[in-house]
């Protein structure tokens, strides 16, 4: 196995890359190289239906099923070898169909099919074994002594990119929002990929398309969650648990907190969001339900003890997982992407089991003192006030704002982000967007009249909130976004946090500052470039990233 597509890859004097029989995330080896097969089969699958696409021809189930493969790979999904070998024989089956559709519209359109190379001919072995043999064909750095390790690097940066493209757009799909131009990015992406591109421009122009198809996704994936569960509003979340049955929630689906909530309606069950669910709190329709009792826990670093000290069952929705320790793995299910050899996996929605489990749990054997945080400060939110926020800005009160957004993690130097919240002086306003944010969301920070000083804009997957009230703030001001008070401090460590950054950069937003560490997929020469136009800065010591950044907006 080679992996280094996470924020906490193994890292030595040689270099950095998850090798050997396990993976820092505890992925085993098999399981990394059957998502490498998946991968490949995939490319195969992108290429006719790029093809395709462009003669007029589409097919739903293989556009779809790429979201749903793509998304099974990110670092904590899915670690189920077997699953994966049932993946790639689905792969395969759709990238023959699509094969024959391109044929077809091809021969329609009076065309002589082009003959398409490396990933579109690759036949899958039909069990492990065999593809495992095959491994190394579809290994990202297979060819790197030819093309070097700034090319490997550039197609990484697509691949991982487009993972997380892919998830957003799987969340948005459940709820039923699709947008054919992600599509058609993902397998234009794929169709790039497949041919084993060696020079570095087309490689960089097709990760800022994907940045900008990520902004498509995160739009309609949006749209997917105020659609169906109305426009998030400031809201007080319990974080203390009370007494009764209970059931925890983890992930983002929140499709599947509603299908969870519905099905334990006048059952004396509570449910809890797990750390990463607390946006879904703030969306009027989830909020509804008397027995959403409030959010458990926080970053998913964290869970191993949290799980193992909730009195009820757990439900992974999407990500992150991480090894499900014997305390607590007779009670965890799996839905959706989600896998664990041995867990049981919700399909289709019916949770009646978990119902069952909760009942049969004991449930907290008492209230514990109430505390509170305020959420839900999305788009609607912030701009719902932005008079107030303009006219703060302009008399003084308000003189810079920080946007601390994206993951957590367990690797040392993210005290940094907390560290920053604290240090940022009282005239400044903190936006927070993603699991970073649970280092810091229960301190106080006052208020700047009647604002909070810390806003939480929700989720990773809500960051197209925090791109549209820069945006509008920009407007009124009558500024560039970079002109705007503003500076973003962004914390990585897995594929949709790449998909965010490919998103800033396309949208032209500069001098982010990144860390803990920078991706290891990024050669020397790739950072040079990302500092050169972007002026992407690595993370420092939180004073004087602060001190530097007021200095540069004064
Ligand atoms: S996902 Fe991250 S931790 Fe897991 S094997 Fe890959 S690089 Fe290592
Ligand atoms: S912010 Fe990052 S770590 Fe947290 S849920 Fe989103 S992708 Fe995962």
């Amino acid at each position: 196995m080679f992996c280094y597509q996470c924020e906490q890859t193994f890292r030595s004097d040689e270099g950095a890359g998850c090798a050997g029989t396990k993976g820092m995330c505890g992925k085993d080896a098999a399981t990394a190289d059957l998502q490498d097969v998946l991968l490949h089969v995939c490319e195969g699958l992108g290429q006719y239906l790029h093809h395709a696409r462009a003669l007029g021809a589409t097919d739903a189930e293989g556009d779809r099923f790429l979201l749903f493969a793509f998304f099974t790979t990110l670092t904590n999904v899915n670690f189920n070898a077997a699953r994966f070998v049932q993946l790639i024989a689905e792969a395969a089956r759709l990238r023959d169909r699509a094969r024959a559709l391109y044929e077809r519209a091809a021969r329609a359109a009076a065309k002589i099919p082009e003959n398409l190379p490396g990933a579109a001919v690759f036949v899958p072995a039909s069990d492990m074994n065999g593809l495992l043999a095959q491994a190394g064909e579809a290994a990202i750095r297979k060819d790197a002594a030819i093309v070097g390790e700034d090319v490997i690097g550039l197609r990484s940066l697509v691949l991982y990119g487009l993972k997380g493209v892919c998830a957003y757009a799987h969340h948005a799909r459940v709820l039923g929002e699709e947008r054919p131009e992600i599509y058609a990015a993902v397998e234009h992406a794929l169709d790039l990929l497949a041919r084993e591109p060696k020079d570095i421009e087309p490689l960089l122009e097709e990760a800022l398309a994907l940045g900008r198809a990520n902004f498509v996704a995160m739009e309609a994936l949006d749209a997917a969650n105020t659609g169906a569960f109305g426009t998030p509003q400031p809201t007080q979340v319990r974080v203390t648990p009370v007494k009764g049955k209970a059931i925890l929630v983890s992930g983002h689906d929140l499709k599947d907190l509603h299908e969870i909530l519905e099905a334990t309606k006048d059952k004396g069950i509570n449910v809890y969001t797990h750390g990463e669910l607390l946006p879904a709190h703030a969306y009027p329709k989830l909020k509804a339900y008397p027995h959403l009792a409030g959010n458990y826990g926080g970053a998913w670093q964290d869970q191993q003890k949290e799980f193992a000290d909730f009195p009820g069952p757990i439900v992974m929705t999407s990500n992150c997982l991480i090894e499900p320790q014997a305390r607590y793995r007779g009670r965890i299910f799996t839905a959706g992407p989600v896998g664990w050899a041995g867990l049981r996996h919700i399909a289709e929605g019916d949770f009646s089991q978990v119902v069952q489990a909760a009942l049969a749990l004991p449930g907290f054997p008492e209230d514990v003192e109430e505390k509170t945080i305020t959420i839900g400060f999305g788009r609607t939110a912030v701009l719902g006030v932005a008079d107030k926020v303009i006219e703060a800005v302009k008399a003084g009160q308000i003189r810079h704002f920080f946007l601390v957004g994206g993951c957590d993690g367990a690797a040392p130097g993210r005290n940094y982000y907390s560290d920053f919240a604290d240090e940022a002086p009282d005239d400044t306003v903190i936006l927070t967007i993603g699991c970073g944010k649970y280092r810091f969301n229960k301190h106080d920070f006052g208020t700047i009249g009647e604002l909070p000083r810390l806003l939480d804009m929700g989720q990773c997957n809500d960051a197209y909130s925090a791109l549209v009230v820069a945006t509008k703030l920009a407007e009124a001001f009558g500024v560039g976004v970079n002109e705007l008070p503003l500076s973003l401090i962004v914390s990585w460590f897995e594929q949709k946090a790449a998909a965010v950054l490919l998103t800033l950069l396309a949208l032209g937003v500069r001098n982010v500052r990144l860390g803990p560490t920078l991706p290891a997929f990024l050669t020397p020469a790739l950072v040079n470039v990302l500092v050169e136009k972007f002026g992407i800065q690595p993370i420092g010591e939180a004073k004087a990233d602060i001190a530097a950044a007021l200095a540069r907006a004064a």
